[in-house]
């Protein structure tokens, strides 16, 4: 059979199925994406809200490192949406906001957020360490820093040895419970290095109208090319059947020829039935936890200059970031008009997963006013959203086993294939590559 003859169906329409499908489509299969939520893009969602608001209440942030998503953009003719963002971030600290360029070990030398022993250690022994493992260090094939041994322990383990406390508490905490949700006990010290060591390099876009830009071009584009996006449809099952499959979605049950599974890896696990109990128990392996942020919107612009605000470990009771959208990128926030997103720390979010907007504001308000005082007065409306599968934590062992994980997800049967963050870093990034790599694992077989 060759690709033209080859109806597909793609579960899942985040960035990780919509590269999927992208890619099927372009090589002639007849594709179906199927969601389960009435908007495309997953955690890259983007909602519109009367007044000329556009809310980003996940994704933030796209590195110009991201080589997979820049050149589907450009394939989904969505290019020009990308526009450099300031960057301009801020640690919260002993009660004041201290600028840095977050994510950058260099800048943060630069910064008065740290103390003078840790920039020195920084320069000294960090620099020179990120920069001899550099060809260990590579957030797409994080494989690489488990065969250099850098994945046996986490980050605060390696930190609190090599580098002291304040490595941990002032740049490893900060930077993974804002960007990944994890903390430094739980995060592999080899997918920390690798973050830092790209960060060294990194210049960080927004997308113009919202983060889902490139979930919104791809559907475009597909749907012009004659492929179907069917929304408000949760697939239920996804077995081998006929030489094909059978998708039950929405109540009706339908058979393709091939199938993407793009989904979280609990929902990934919950649907495909066609995979091996090897490959089910390998999928258990993967640890995920909910997110939570709260977007509020102000009747005026927040009046600081940073774009995102971490905190010190112990600076705040239940946020881990403010990022004040105004500040990002232009055309989120009506002018005059100020939007703030928070976003909830790890042991926040299992609370108020499910939650309504007052529960959400009594956790969470509080500290967004200490950071941005006045700001409860402020409000206009208030929004909260939830992930149940929000973040994949990437622990100690867990880069060790992706090709493992990989080899459940691309070879468990012959006409299905899984896709998702989970597979490659939990990044869009990671998404995208997964997606076009499932993608290209179907296409070989069938040629
Ligand atoms: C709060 C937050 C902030 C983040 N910020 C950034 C950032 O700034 N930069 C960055 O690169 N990454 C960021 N990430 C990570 C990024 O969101 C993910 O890595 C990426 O979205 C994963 O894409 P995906 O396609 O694998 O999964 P998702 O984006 O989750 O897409 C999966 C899709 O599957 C659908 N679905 C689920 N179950 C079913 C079902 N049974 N049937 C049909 N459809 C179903 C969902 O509705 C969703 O559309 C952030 C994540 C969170 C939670």
């Amino acid at each position: 059979m060759s690709a033209p003859d080859l109806s597909v169906a793609v579960a899942g329409a985040g960035p990780a199925g919509l590269a999927a499908a992208l890619r099927l489509h372009a090589a002639g299969a007849s594709v179906t994406v199927l969601d389960a939520a009435p908007f495309v893009g997953g955690r890259t969602r983007t909602e519109h809200v009367d007044g000329g608001w556009r809310i980003d209440p996940g994704v933030q942030l796209y590195g110009s490192s991201y080589a997979a998503f820049f050149g589907l953009l450009r394939a989904a003719e969505a290019e020009a949406l990308a526009q450099r963002s300031p960057g301009r971030d801020a640690l919260w600290r002993k009660g004041r906001a201290h600028e840095v360029v977050y994510g950058s070990p260099a800048s943060m030398l630069a910064s008065g957020a740290l103390p003078l022993q840790l920039k020195l250690r920084m320069g000294a022994q960090y620099l020179p360490y990120l920069q001899r493992h550099s060809a260990d260090l590579d957030l797409s094939a994080l494989e690489r820093a488990a065969a250099a041994g850098l994945d046996a322990e986490s980050i605060a383990a390696w930190g609190r040895r090599e580098l002291g406390r304040d490595f941990v508490d002032l740049l490893a905490a900060p930077l993974l419970s804002t960007l990944y949700g994890t903390l430094p006990d739980e995060a592999s010290a080899g997918f920390y290095h690798a973050l830092a060591r790209q960060g060294l390099s990194l210049e960080v876009r927004a997308l113009r109208g919202g983060a889902d830009g490139f979930c919104r071009a791809a559907a475009d584009r597909l749907r012009e090319g004659g492929a179907s996006i069917h929304l408000s449809t949760p697939v239920d099952a996804v077995d081998t059947a006929e030489g094909g499959v059978r998708v039950s979605a929405g109540g009706a049950s339908q058979r393709f020829d091939a199938a993407v599974v793009a989904l979280p890896a609990p929902e990934a696990r919950r649907v495909a039935n066609f995979l091996t109990p090897a490959a089910a128990e390998t999928l258990h392996g993967v640890r995920v936890r909910p997110a939570v942020s709260l977007a509020l919107l102000l009747d005026r612009p927040a009046g600081v200059r940073w774009f995102g605000l971490s905190f010190a470990p112990g600076e705040s009771r239940a946020v881990a970031a403010v990022c004040v959208q105004e500040n990002k990128v232009a055309g989120l926030v009506p002018p005059g008009k100020g939007l703030v997103v928070a976003f909830a720390q790890p042991h926040a979010a299992e609370r108020l997963l499910g939650a309504g907007v007052d529960d959400a504001l009594a956790l969470l308000l509080p500290d967004v006013a200490r950071v941005l005082p006045g700001v409860d007065r402020a409000v206009l409306q208030a929004r909260v959203y939830d992930w149940r599968h929000g973040w994949t934590i990437f622990g100690p062992g867990s880069l060790g086993r992706l090709p493992v994980l990989r080899s459940a997800a691309f070879e468990s049967a012959p006409a299905t294939v899984l896709a998702g963050d989970w597979l490659y870093s939990p990044t869009v990034e990671g998404a995208v590559t997964s997606g076009l790599a499932a993608a290209d694992r179907l296409l070989a077989r069938i040629r």
